[in-house]
């Protein structure tokens, strides 16, 4: 492991250098608190210090201080290291942040066993901070797909429409829906539906432009939301209508239909899918696989419960 130690006292710092060398760390030391703090604070921080608590600069504890301030994942395990003993003193340097306490004269056969408590300590934090990347990964994906779930979608796209994101002028939002999809399941069964559902996704996900999102927003339906050109909903269409999808039975010839509506015409995120929504029924209505496009005025009272009566999508 790698340890930073500050130490104003030259023979305390040599002592403690060659100490944990010994026992196989590498050691980074400085003779001021500015130094450590410049450390601590920078991209290749390691991930323990022990610090002197009077140093000239700054002293120990507010450097614990300061490192607690940052927002990181990876905090570094700090020790402080101090002639005092006295109970106030631990108190205080644990309450600003310090992991542990080391009193000078150090013990070495006391230094070692804190030193494992603290590899213990920053071992668990590694696998605790590895777990939650991992869920919150997973968490943001719909399982079947490997697309970004509703939760997700529905969150970039609220950012997007937030006033004053440098990017809310320029984009439209695509709500596609498999058609007839019922069919598909009735016919084949669920596993070749759900096979069908990933090639869709696939198939969508490779038209993607750079700056464009997709994800699955239910059932067998499918949020777009494009930057470019809204000739991306076509291209969508085109390209999954255009060949039978592999499944794990016979192929799966399905169309899409595509409802469209432009963020500028709309005020929030609401009024956004309900024109979507809305143009994704006319789509429907107007006979399937096909990409209708709505602006705020095509949209009835832009509510999505005011479209007309609604057939199964
Ligand atoms: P329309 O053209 O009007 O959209 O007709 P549709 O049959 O696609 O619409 P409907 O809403 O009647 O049926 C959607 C079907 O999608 C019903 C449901 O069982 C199926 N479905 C939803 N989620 C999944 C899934 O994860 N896997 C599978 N296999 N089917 C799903
Ligand atoms: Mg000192
Ligand atoms: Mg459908
Ligand atoms: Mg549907």
């Amino acid at each position: 492991m790698d340890l930073l130690i500050a130490e104003d006292d030259r023979t305390q710092r040599r002592m403690l250098t060659h100490v944990l060398e010994r026992m196989g760390h590498g050691v980074v030391a400085v003779s001021d608190g500015c130094a450590a703090w410049e450390i601590l604070s920078g991209l290749a921080a390691p991930r323990m210090a022990i610090l002197d608590w009077m140093m000239p600069g700054l002293e120990g504890p507010e450097i614990c201080r300061r490192v607690r301030a940052l927002e990181t994942t990876d905090p570094p395990y700090l020790v402080l290291l101090t002639a005092r003993d006295d109970e106030e003193s631990v108190v205080e340097g644990l309450e600003l942040g310090a992991d542990d306490y080391l009193t000078k004269p150090f013990n070495v056969n006391e230094l070692r066993a804190r030193l494992g408590v603290a590899e213990r300590t920053l071992a668990l934090q590694s696998r605790l901070n590895r777990v939650t990347r991992a869920l919150s990964r997973e968490a943001a994906r719909d399982s079947l797909t490997g697309l970004y779930n509703r939760r997700t979608i529905l969150r970039l796209l609220g950012r997007e429409m937030e006033a004053g994101s440098p990017t809310a002028a320029s984009f439209s939002v695509g709500l596609a829906d498999i058609d007839h999809f019922k069919r598909v399941n009735d016919a084949g069964g669920h596993q070749v539906g759900d096979d069908v559902l990933r090639r869709v996704a696939r198939v969508m996900a490779d038209a993607l432009g750079e700056d464009d999102i997709l994800g699955r927003y239910g059932g067998e339906e499918f949020l777009i939301i494009a930057r470019g050109s809204v000739g991306i909903f076509e291209e969508m269409r085109r390209l999954v209508s255009q060949r039978p999808l592999p499944t794990r039975g016979a192929p799966q010839r399905v169309t899409i239909s595509i409802g469209v509506a432009g963020c500028k015409d709309h005020a929030s995120v609401d009024a956004l899918m309900g024109c979507a929504d809305a143009a994704l029924y006319a789509a429907k209505r107007a006979g399937r696989d096909r990409v209708i496009v709505y602006a705020a005025d095509d949209c009835p009272g832009t509510s999505p419960g005011a479209a007309s009566p609604r057939e199964g999508r």
